[in-house]
């Protein structure tokens, strides 16, 4: 059973070196007695929130640490080989937490959910329709209140919930652009998306000057996944009653002195509504979002790109290859097939 070792907390860019591939033994059947599932790991998720819990414990975040020396923990899609749990039984296909390895044995399986739909691709279970695709969903209906013909900007545009986000807002009838860090992204925007435009925010040396380029009246929305510069030029360019969500930070994980954002006025000056948003809060929409989502796929209304590493040697540099823009889509790790 190969696994993936948290080594030690982390300050900065994480590195493959913290993370720390080796081999255990694991049952080959749950304790005789007990409600525990054991798995067999069939995809591996990469999600930016992981960093968050590389870092030293605070108060303040919604997840718990990782711990030193233990399995890395996130979401999967796997199979059940064994079960004591009535809910679960042998061959089921499920998504949820499990462990960065090839078998987990789970001992409290409330993270799991049914696979109940089997004629998408599993991995999509990682995205479109497991955790990043829910965010996507909530984050733009719930958060934005968005109305047709509104102007819609999201930022980390080709990303696992970006991509979502800008095929949502277009299916509602918005004016949709985007924003990511390399050409080949700002393509896929645009022919394979259906964003109205893109650019790529890392050649544009005046973000201000972007933004009014591609929003002469201003932006009613904005899906916020990455902060920093990014957010202060946004506020710039805001409509009076402009909403924005606040799903992600991502520029702001890996710094240890954090960027300041100095055009707060702006949200009095235009009543902007700014919230932030966790999607955990959210899972009583999954039933209601699940029966939406995969009606759009099977009615090739939205598509969805995905970055897929082979075998879990390759989990660590497919983890922080996602703070340096390497990903393109969501970024998935393929264990083994059903
Ligand atoms: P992505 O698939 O978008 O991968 C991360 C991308 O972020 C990279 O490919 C890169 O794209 C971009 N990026 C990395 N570093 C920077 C930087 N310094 N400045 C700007 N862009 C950067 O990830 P997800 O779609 O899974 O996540 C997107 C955001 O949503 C993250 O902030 C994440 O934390 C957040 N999130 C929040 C959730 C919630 O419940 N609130 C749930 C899930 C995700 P590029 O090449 O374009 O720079």
């Amino acid at each position: 059973n190969k696994r993936v070792i948290f080594k030690d907390y982390v300050t900065g860019y994480p590195k493959e070196e913290d993370m720390i591939l080796t081999s255990a033994t694991v049952p080959s059947k749950v304790p005789q007695g007990s409600t525990a599932v054991l798995l067999k790991n069939l995809y591996l998720s990469c999600d930016p929130y992981m960093r968050g819990r590389m870092s030293k414990p605070i108060n303040h975040s919604y997840t718990d640490a990782f711990t030193p020396g233990s399995v890395i923990i996130g979401y999967g899609v796997s199979k059940v080989v064994d079960s004591g749990h009535p809910d679960f039984s042998p061959g089921d296909l499920v998504w949820g937490i499990t462990g960065w390895e090839e078998y987990t044995l789970v001992t409290a399986p409330k993270g799991l959910t049914k696979i109940k739909y089997t004629d998408v691709p599993l991995s999509y279970y990682t995205g479109i329709l497991g955790m990043p695709g829910l965010t996507a969903y909530v984050g733009f209906h719930e958060i934005c209140s968005p109305k047709k013909g509104e102007t819609v900007y999201v930022s980390a545009a080709s990303g696992a919930v970006g991509q979502l986000v800008g095929q949502f807002a277009k299916l509602m009838g918005c004016y949709v652009v985007g924003s990511a860090g390399t050409k080949e992204k700002v393509g896929l925007l645009k022919t394979k998306f259906g964003f109205d435009d893109a650019f790529n925010y890392k050649e544009e040396e005046d973000l201000d000057a972007a933004l009014k380029r591609c929003f002469p009246d201003g932006i009613d929305i904005y899906f916020e996944n990455v902060g920093g510069k990014m957010l202060d030029a946004v506020l710039l360019n805001m409509r009076v009653h402009g909403r924005i969500a606040v799903c992600g930070l991502i520029s702001q994980y890996n710094l240890t002195q954090r960027e300041g954002i100095y055009n707060m006025t702006a949200i009095v000056t235009k009543r902007i509504k700014m919230q932030g948003f966790i999607e955990p809060d959210h899972k009583n929409l999954y039933p209601q979002f699940l029966e939406a989502v995969i009606q759009y796929i099977r009615d090739g209304k939205v598509v969805y790109v995905e970055d897929i590493a082979e075998g879990i040697e390759k989990a660590p540099s497919a983890l922080i290859g996602l703070f340096t823009g390497r990903n393109v889509g969501k970024q998935v790790v393929l264990l083994g097939c059903d």
